[in-house]
């Protein structure tokens, strides 16, 4: 039976020794929480850091801690001191953190800790390779363990792989800063689905892909190798039903089972009806908009003086990565402007903000949400945020004002909230105005609508619906007919081609046996393939076909002194072997290209990069080299554009970074066709391109056909690369 195996640095629970004793409780992160629905229900198994170092353990407490886990269905990481310090405070929060949050300027690049972070990823490439059974599915998590999914796939190449960024995925300007850029992105493309929070995320992860690696996308799918990826947006919900539960339970509780906590709150809420609480809930880090969200206060205060002594803030600062040295200075900063504020506005009776330095227990966390009139919720940047969600999902009586951050992916499924700019601080004064006097009504209306929401997209359907897409790439994978050549039958074919005694064999060019360049002049085939050709042409009874979209010209130049066929401009002209003159297939009227290679020439014009092959009965439009956002826009035009203007005898074709416009009566197949002979027992066409696919449906049902990097064809194979076709030619001789 297929398990799931979950990967994420840390483990779902909280580990510490006591006196020689072990001392596990379940951790309370939205990661956590999100995923336990998953890991309990489906007897998986959940692999990642302990969180203590390995030079803080014995051996035998780490077998201790081993079998403990295994109890709870989990399996350790072993870290030792100087890859928590390169690998987490280092490359994963002093360098991604940031980056991906657009704090540039606090991202530092060390190679050390670069390679502490590949290393790492390997560890924990090795822990789930050894725990793998045929079959299992993983899902990995989180900017920690981007280089994961592709280190998996190497060392087995079959298994299905989910990863899902719980951050943002910052704007392509931002991620081209980081210096191993096309490394995390290949690591990342070892999956068969990645997920995001936010359709914005995935946009700018699409459009890095587009820029830095240059692969093909089809709307969500991303052609990689011989694998099809698929990219998607799963909003991360929360634990709906546990929060509204346990705000009905504390509503219940009687006044000598309240906490110490709730008795505080109790105090400012008693002390006046018109009272009003404001809530903030952060990690204490930088991203969170913690200092700014107070300077609002200020102004507020400043601005609205009927409201001091009325209106307090209750501030929760989580501690956080406090090794790091920016959350040192944050840290200082927020108790000085605290006390500023405090020391501003205090009174004998009053202080207007209550500010707690510490985590909370869940419960504590109840009495926050539940007595708090306004949440006030406005990060600089943040990938989902849970808290705001939480805060909705108490409102028992639908009562309460969510201030909400448009930079925290939240904001994009709760647009009932009141939606801010962080960095307007007028903007936040004034939004806490308009929370504080928002009447009742309206903010049923809000609540009633937000809590819909965010009762049916729970966590649990967020992992359901993530797990859900895992296994529909299985299926698609199913779906695909072409036969993947491996060891066997690369030996089935080449053993088909020494038995038959008369051959024809077809190569298309581009990407088949070259590959491509931003300067097609410069993708030219190099000595090897051709002396393997050459050798290949002098072999009995075989006949070599290149076909190609190249004209005659090329063809001639590059393949001129071999004695074999070619066949150039998709079919348009072709020479013979042992002949010297090119033919053409047919009589093709041209004029049509006066018409079109104006048109074409303005389109260059407004795309940088772009420009035109003109070939006797074609024109090409290569964007390679185009700003790959700006050329797909393009595409769209040119396409509505042509497509109202030609007749039915012309063909507009979209090829890899190219749009050719040719007489529809010309293609690869209908010429190849023409050179196959009854007796020719061993047929064989390679190729990379959708023109190759006219080839390889003309074909004779005997034929050995070849698709070059993708399973989506109506080839009988699919060969991994460039690199397998040589090997398969040389080993012809
Ligand atoms: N939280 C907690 N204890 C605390 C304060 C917060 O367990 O003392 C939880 C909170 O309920 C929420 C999570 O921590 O589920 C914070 O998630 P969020 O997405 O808001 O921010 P992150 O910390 O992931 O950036």
């Amino acid at each position: 039976m297929s398990r799931l195996i979950i990967v994420s640095n840390r483990l779902p629970l909280n580990i510490s020794i006591d006196n020689n004793d072990l001392i596990i409780s379940p951790s309370s992160g939205g990661l956590a929480t999100g995923m336990s629905s998953v890991h309990n229900k489906s007897g998986s198994l959940w692999i990642g850091w302990s969180g203590i170092e390995e030079e803080k353990i014995d051996h035998k407490t780490n077998e201790k801690i081993n079998s403990q886990l295994i109890k709870e269905n989990c399996a350790s990481v072993n870290l030792s001191r100087s890859d928590v310090e390169d690998f987490y405070y280092g490359l994963s929060n002093k360098t991604l953190w940031p980056l991906f949050h657009y704090f540039t300027e606090f991202s530092t690049f060390d190679n050390n800790q670069w390679e502490s972070y590949k290393k790492v990823n390997q560890k924990f490439a090795d822990v789930v390779i050894s725990k793998l059974s045929d079959g299992d599915r993983v899902w990995i998590h989180d900017y920690q363990l981007m280089l994961l999914p592709s280190m998996i796939r190497k060392m087995n190449p079959n298994v299905t792989i989910g990863f899902f960024l719980h951050i943002p995925f910052p704007s392509y300007e931002i991620f081209r800063i980081f210096p191993w850029r096309e490394d995390l992105l290949n690591g990342v493309l070892g999956s068969d689905l990645i997920g995001f929070h936010t359709y914005d995320y995935e946009r700018h992860f699409m459009s890095s892909v587009k820029r830095l690696l240059r692969l093909n996308i089809n709307f969500n799918q991303i052609d990689f190798n011989d694998r099809n990826i698929t990219v998607d947006t799963f909003p991360m919900g929360i634990d709906y039903d546990k929060f509204w539960n346990a705000a009905q339970n504390h509503d219940k509780l009687k006044n000598n089972q309240v906490s110490d906590l709730q008795k505080q709150l109790n105090l400012h809420i008693d002390s006046s009806p018109s009272n009003k609480l404001i809530l903030s809930i952060d990690r204490l880090d930088y991203t969170k908009g913690i200092v700014n969200r107070i300077k609002a206060f200020e102004i507020f205060l400043e601005t609205y003086p009927q409201y001091k002594e009325k209106v307090r803030l209750v501030m929760l600062a989580v501690p956080s990565r406090s090794d790091v040295p920016q959350y040192k200075i944050l840290k200082r900063q927020t108790d000085e402007i605290v006390g500023r504020v405090n020391g501003k506005f205090s009174t004998v009776n009053w202080t207007p903000i209550w500010y707690f330095y510490r985590s909370m227990s869940f419960n504590n966390l109840i009495d926050l949400y539940t007595s708090s009139d306004i949440a006030m919720i406005t990060p600089v940047r943040d990938g989902m945020n849970l808290v705001a969600k939480e805060y909705v999902s108490t409102r028992i009586f639908k009562k309460g004002v969510l201030i909400l951050s448009e930079m925290a992916g939240a904001s994009q499924e709760m647009n009932e909230a009141i939606l801010v700019n962080p960095n307007d601080l007028n903007l936040l004064a004034n939004s806490i105005k308009k929370a504080v006097e928002m009447p009742i009504d309206e903010q049923i209306t809000r609540n009633s609508i937000l809590q819909k929401r965010l009762k049916r997209y729970s966590v649990h359907k967020w992992a359901n619906d993530f797990m859900n897409s895992l296994i529909k790439t299985e299926n698609e994978v199913d779906s695909i007919k072409s036969v993947s050549v491996g060891v066997k039958e690369h030996i089935k074919i080449i053993s088909n081609f020494k038995k038959a005694t008369n051959k024809l064999l077809f190569f298309d060019y581009d990407g088949t046996l070259v590959d491509f360049n931003i300067n097609p002049d410069l993708a030219i085939p190099s000595k090897k393939i051709l002396r393997y050709l050459e050798k290949l042409s002098e072999t009995s009874n075989t006949h070599i076909v290149i076909n190609s979209g190249r004209d005659e010209r090329f063809l001639d130049k590059h393949f001129g002194d071999l004695n074999i066929s070619l066949i150039a401009e998709h079919g348009y002209k072709v020479k013979l072997k042992d002949e010297n003159e090119w033919s053409k297939n047919g009589i093709i009227k041209n004029e049509w290209m006066n018409h079109i290679l104006p048109l074409l020439e303005g389109f260059i014009d407004r795309t940088p990069g772009s420009f035109i092959e003109k070939k006797e009965a074609s024109i090409a439009w290569h964007y390679r080299k185009s700003p790959p956002e700006l050329a797909e826009k393009r595409v769209v035009e040119l396409n509505t554009l042509l497509s109202s203007l030609i007749s039915d005898e012309l063909h507009i074709h979209n090829g890899k970074k190219i749009l050719e416009v040719k007489n529809s009566r010309i293609n690869k197949g209908f010429a190849a066709s023409k050179l196959v002979e009854k007796n020719h027992d061993f047929i064989f066409a390679v190729g990379d391109d959708i023109t190759d696919e006219y080839l390889f449906e003309e074909l004779p049902e005997r034929s050995f056909t070849i698709k070059v990097g993708s399973k989506n064809t109506c080839a009988k194979y699919n060969i991994a690369n460039i690199k397998k076709v040589h090997e398969m030619v040389k080993d012809f001789l």
